[in-house]
């Protein structure tokens, strides 16, 4: 863990988060200010900076489940395309400073222009409406374990 590391936090309790999965080696939860309604957050629970922080094997893990994610939430949430995307350093994008990968839906019904991949404006969500929609990813996944 990582002093003032917000998704530390999270992955440790100390800090609020709108969790969808914990295997214990990754963590599945709700973007706080999300592009679009389903935004999830895929990251190590160790800390690592960025993905070159991990071995291969731990970065193919990362992305196996973000993968997992992206088909609950096709199946759920039904949107008309999924972005995966993934920042290394300040340059890039990069914004909190603890690996992880986005899963964001995008609905051609929103005004979401995905040629801006973060868009201008994230959403203001309730911590109830981001539960809600962990609990449809979550039910969601444990349906396309399978798969
Ligand atoms: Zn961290």
């Amino acid at each position: 863990m990582q002093e003032g590391c917000v998704f530390c936090k999270i992955s440790s309790g100390e800090e609020w988060g709108a969790i969808v999965w914990d295997d214990g080696e990754r963590l599945v939860f709700m973007d706080r200010f999300p592009v679009t309604v389903g935004h999830t957050l895929v990251a190590p629970k160790s800390h690592r900076d960025d993905v070159l922080e991990m071995t291969e094997e731990e970065v193919g893990r990362l992305f196996s489940l973000a993968a997992r994610v992206a088909r609950a939430i096709k199946r759920s949430l039904n949107p008309a395309g999924i972005n995966l995307l993934q920042n290394n350093g300040a340059a890039a994008g990069q914004v909190i400073f603890h690996a992880h990968v986005h899963v964001i839906p995008r609905y051609q019904s929103q005004t979401d222009n995905p040629t801006r991949a973060f868009g201008k404006n994230r959403l203001r969500v309730s911590e109830r409406e981001l539960l809600e929609t962990a609990s449809v990813i979550r039910d969601a996944m444990r349906e396309a374990r399978t798969l």
